[in-house]
């Protein structure tokens, strides 16, 4: 079961989880092109490896250890990780249309500060 990224990587984008990931699957990295276009990263769902050490390198609370364990508030971006795929336009365009959904549906909790979006999100 992957390990999915969530909101509040959007406005932090920091890629420490890159940096600690053994495998290689968050895309894209800061070295790849597609890093600029992007509006958050994504863990490809068949190339991690569930280590976990990604969950601590995030300073935002961003990465959730599975789909089981991914809140209800951040369940439409389980769907962006499964399809982006870095360097196919329509793999990261199907994935950015999720996360863009996901923003425009809550613009004033996706204002608030990514560090204490996680803690907004649940007491809505
Ligand atoms: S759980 Fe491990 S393999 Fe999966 S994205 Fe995080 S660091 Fe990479
Ligand atoms: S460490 Fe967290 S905020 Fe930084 S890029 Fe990874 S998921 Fe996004």
């Amino acid at each position: 079961m992957p390990f999915i990224i969530t909101d509040p990587c959007i406005g932090t984008k920091d890629s420490a989880c890159v940096d600690v990931c053994p495998v290689d699957c968050i895309h894209p990295r800061k070295d790849e092109p597609e890093f600029e276009q992007t509006t958050m990263l994504y863990i490809h769902p068949e190339e991690c490896i569930d280590c976990g050490a990604c969950v601590p390198a995030c300073p935002v609370a961003a990465i959730y250890e599975s789909i089981d364990a991914t809140p209800s508030h951040q369940k439409d971006l389980i769907e962006a990780n499964a399809v982006y795929r870095n360097g196919d336009p329509d793999a990261m365009a199907k994935g950015e249309a999720i996360v863009q959904a996901h923003i425009a549906a809550q613009p004033e909790l996706m204002a608030i500060p990514p560090a204490e979006r996680q803690a907004a999100h649940a007491s809505h």
